[in-house]
């Protein structure tokens, strides 16, 4: 009985466990749901609800491609280096969906649970664009089973209010540049602990003369992290 239960946990023979929530991390139901959304104690991935703001949902935007690619860029860029900042980043998601519990959805999966913990209690006191931060530990482990296969071959029919994530992919060689970038900074750097990073903030940093700031991972997108 037990192994059985084991084996259905998260799946949609569960009748406890929301598979949606599970395998995506989010359910369009949210609180109301009549399974269970259980919170991980532990988990290496993390979830940062409604944090991308796509302008071409706005139907006046007048933005070409490119420029939404630009923008788009930008906003992966910061995101991965401030997420960087917490710990060993393995992947890095943002949803394109626009039904209200997944619009704007940003995932991160960290190396280590303990590195996800410190990205979360670090989050939780940032502001992005403007807006407060909100970050919890999230049960997405394979984001293959989170995403919707159709929309990879651009099949899927129901467009930004699927239920599986529509991701929104960054241009391949930012990407590519952004996961050397840690290579190198974290060959750099192989002393640096959780720890510090945890207690990053830019009093404690002024106050420690020994360890200078980290001038190259600063970028022009820093200011879009201050509360305005
Ligand atoms: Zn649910
Ligand atoms: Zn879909």
């Amino acid at each position: 009985m037990a192994s059985h239960l084991a084996n259905i946990f998260g799946t949609e023979q569960d009748r406890v466990n929301c598979s949606f929530y599970y395998k995506i991390g989010a359910c369009r139901h949210g609180d109301r749901c009549s399974r269970k959304h259980i919170r991980p104690p532990y988990s290496q991935t993390i979830l940062l609800p409604n944090v991308y703001h796509n302008p071409s949902h706005d139907p006046v935007c007048k933005l070409t491609d490119k420029e939404l690619q630009e923008g788009f860029d930008a906003v992966y860029e910061d995101l991965y280096i401030e997420l960087a900042k917490s710990g060993h980043l393995l992947e890095l998601h943002v949803c394109d969906n626009i039904g209200d519990h997944l619009i704007g959805n940003v995932y991160a999966r960290y190396e280590w649970e303990t590195e996800a913990q410190a990205a979360v209690d670090h989050l939780n006191d940032r502001w992005y664009a403007g807006r407060p931060l909100y970050a919890e530990l999230s049960p997405v482990t394979d984001f293959r089973e989170a995403c919707c296969r159709q929309n990879e071959n651009g099949e899927c029919n129901r467009g930004g209010f699927c239920n599986f994530m529509h991701l929104r992919l960054a241009s391949k060689d930012l990407v590519k540049s952004l996961q050397t970038g840690q290579r190198l900074d974290r060959r750099a750097n192989p002393t640096k602990t959780v720890q510090e990073e945890a207690g990053w903030q830019p009093k404690v940093r002024d106050r420690r003369s020994a360890s200078p700031p980290r001038r190259r991972n600063e970028n022009p997108g820093e200011d879009r992290w201050t509360r305005k």
